[in-house]
C-alpha cells in the first residue's frame, strides 16, 4: 500500500440525565419544540449556572471504563462561537482542565487486538436544533436540546481503516451504554461522531491535510464517509485533482458525497476562556469511589457470567450482550423464572421477531418482564403449546394481557388428552386420502401437512408431541 489513512475522532454522547447540564429543564428527547426552555438555557445574560451532579458522575463514569486518567481540579471554560441554535453566543465546554486525560479503549478487528488512545473526554452543553423544512423560507430555533449535557471523547489519530473505526465505536457503545452513561442511540443523535481524517504515504511521519467530517450518526454512512474522503485524498496527492484544504465537510449519504461547509477553524479561533460564573471542581477520591462502586455489570463480563455460570452458548450470550435492552430483559426475566436457555431463545427467536414487525430494534423493544417469564413457564409446565405461547406475547406487547387470565378466558389451555387427539387425528386420515397414500408410498413430506390439519381440527392448542406420536402411529397401520 503506497497511502495511508489516518483518523482520530471526536464522539459526542449525550449523558442519561433527567435534567440539563446548567438548569432544571427536562433533557429529555422528543418534546414539543421549545418545550423544555428556561431563560439559563436560552441563554439570558446573568442567569446562574449550577452544574448537574449526575451529569459529573456519569462523567466520571464514562472516564473509568475508558482507563482515563481523571483531573483532580477540572474547570468549565467558554468557547466563543455565533450561531442561531446557540443561544448566549458560547459554548461551555471544557479546554483548560477537561474531566479526564490519557484513556485506553481496547478494540478488536480481523487483525487482532489494538489499543485506542483517547487524549481527554470533557464535559459540555449540547447546542439547539435548527429546523429548515417547516415554514417555507424560514428557519426555526428549537432550543430543547440546548445545554443538554454532553461528554466530548477525544482519541488519538490511532485509527487506520474504517473497520478499526467502526469497532471503536461499538465498543464504546458497550462501555457507555452499559455503564449507564447514555443510551447512545446513533438514530436518535445521543452518540454523534465527527472523524478527522488525512492520507499520507505509507512511513511517512508527518501527517497529511486533515480535513473533519461533522456529526454523522450510522456506522454504514461512517464508513461510506471515508471510504470517500480516503480517495478524494488519495487522488489529489497522486494526480493533483480537486481541492484539499483544512476545512470541515458535510457528509450527504443520499448522494454518496462529501461537500465543504466550512474552512476549518483552529483553536484560537474560538476564544476559549474559563468561565468565571462556574467554580472548579475538585473531584476527590470518596466521589471516584462511589461512581466506581456503582458501575453496573459490563458487558464482557455478563457474557462470561451468561456462558460460564448459566450455560448459553457464545452466540446467544453475544447476542443478547450485545444490546444492554436485552441483558437487562434477560435478567430481569430470570428472577422470576430460573430457564436461561429458554429465556435467551425466546428472548432471540420471538421477541425480537416481535419487536421487527413493531419497527423496533433490539434497543428498543420492551416488555413486562413477569408475563414474558409466566409465558415461558406456561409453555414449559405444558399449561399452553409454544405456538399459543408465541402469540399470546405478541399480545402481551400490544395489549398487555395478563397471560393466566386470558388462557383461562378464551380457553387456550393445551390438549394433552390423547383421546382427544386421536379422534382428530383418525379424522384427518379419513379426510385426506390422498395424503395418506402419499405418505405410505413413501413421501414423507406430507407427514407436516397431516400434523398442521390435525393441529387445526384442535384450535392449534394440542400438544405436538402427541400428534406427532399418535399421527406416525396411525399412519404406520394399514
Ligand atoms: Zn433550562
Ligand atoms: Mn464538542
Amino acid at each position: 500500500m503506497k497511502y495511508e489513512t489516518v483518523m482520530g475522532l471526536e464522539v459526542h454522547v449525550e449523558l442519561d440525565t433527567e435534567s440539563k447540564l446548567f438548569c432544571s429543564c427536562s433533557a429529555k428527547f422528543g418534546a414539543r419544540p421549545n418545550e423544555n426552555v428556561c431563560p439559563a438555557c436560552a441563554g439570558m445574560p446573568g442567569m446562574p449556572a449550577v452544574l448537574n451532579e449526575k451529569a459529573l458522575q456519569l462523567a466520571i463514569a464514562a472516564a473509568l471504563v475508558t482507563n482515563s486518567e481523571i483531573t483532580e481540579v477540572m474547570t468549565f471554560d467558554k468557547k466563543n462561537y455565533f450561531y442561531p441554535d446557540l443561544p448566549a453566543g458560547y459554548q461551555i465546554t471544557q479546554w483548560f482542565s477537561p474531566v479526564c486525560r490519557n484513556g485506553r479503549v481496547e478494540i478488536e478487528t480481523k487483525a487482532g487486538k489494538k489499543t485506542i488512545n483517547l487524549k481527554q473526554i470533557h464535559i459540555e452543553e449540547d447546542a439547539g436544533k435548527l429546523v429548515h423544512d417547516v415554514l417555507p423560507g424560514a428557519t426555526l430555533a428549537d432550543f430543547n436540546r440546548t445545554s443538554v449535557p454532553l461528554i466530548e471523547i477525544v482519541s488519538m489519530p490511532d485509527f487506520r481503516s474504517a473497520e478499526e473505526v467502526t469497532a471503536y465505536l461499538e465498543k464504546l457503545r458497550s462501555l457507555l451504554s452499559f455503564a449507564g452513561v447514555s443510551d447512545c442511540k446513533m438514530q436518535e443523535g445521543s452518540m454523534r461522531c465527527d472523524v478527522n481524517i488525512s492520507v499520507r504515504e505509507t512511513g511517512s511521519k508527518e501527517l497529511g491535510v486533515r480535513t473533519e467530517i461533522k456529526n454523522m450518526n450510522s456506522l454504514k454512512a461512517i464508513a461510506a464517509a471515508i471510504a470517500y474522503e480516503t480517495e478524494r485524498h488519495t487522488d489529489y496527492l497522486e494526480t493533483g485533482a480537486g481541492r484539499l484544504i483544512q476545512e470541515t465537510r458535510r457528509w450527504d449519504d443520499s448522494a454518496g458525497e462529501s461537500f465543504s461547509m466550512r474552512e476549518k477553524e483552529n483553536a484560537t479561533d474560538y476564544r476559549y476562556f474559563p468561565n468565571p460564573e462556574l467554580m472548579p471542581v475538585i473531584i476527590n477520591e470518596k466521589m471516584i469511589k462511589t461512581v466506581r462502586d456503582g458501575l453496573p455489570e459490563p458487558a464482557d463480563k455478563k457474557f462470561t457470567r451468561f456462558t460460564e455460570k448459566l450455560g448459553l452458548s457464545e452466540y446467544d450470550a453475544g447476542l443478547i450482550t450485545g444490546s444492554k435492552n436485552l441483558s437487562d430483559i434477560f435478567d430481569e426475566t430470570m428472577k422470576y423464572i430460573e430457564n436461561p436457555k429458554e429465556i435467551a431463545n425466546r428472548i432471540l427467536v420471538d421477541l425480537l421477531a416481535l419487536a421487527k414487525g413493531d419497527n423496533k430494534g433490539e434497543d428498543d423493544v420492551s416488555v413486562d418482564c413477569r408475563k414474558f417469564a409466566k409465558l415461558i413457564e406456561m409453555t414449559e409446565n405444558k399449561t399452553i403449546n409454544r405456538n399459543i405461547s408465541k402469540k399470546l406475547l405478541a399480545l402481551v406487547l400490544q395489549e398487555g394481557i395478563d397471560p393466566e387470565t386470558y388462557v383461562k378466558d378464551n380457553k387456550l389451555g393445551m390438549i394433552g388428552d390423547a383421546g382427544e387427539v386421536e379422534k382428530a387425528v383418525l379424522e384427518v386420515i379419513k379426510e385426506n386420502a390422498g395424503s395418506v397414500v402419499e405418505y405410505r408410498g413413501g413421501s414423507t413430506k406430507v407427514f407436516g401437512f397431516l400434523v398442521g390439519q390435525t393441529m387445526r381440527k384442535l384450535g392449534g392448542k394440542a400438544d405436538p408431541q402427541i400428534v406427532n406420536r399418535l399421527l406416525a402411529e396411525a399412519l404406520g397401520q394399514n
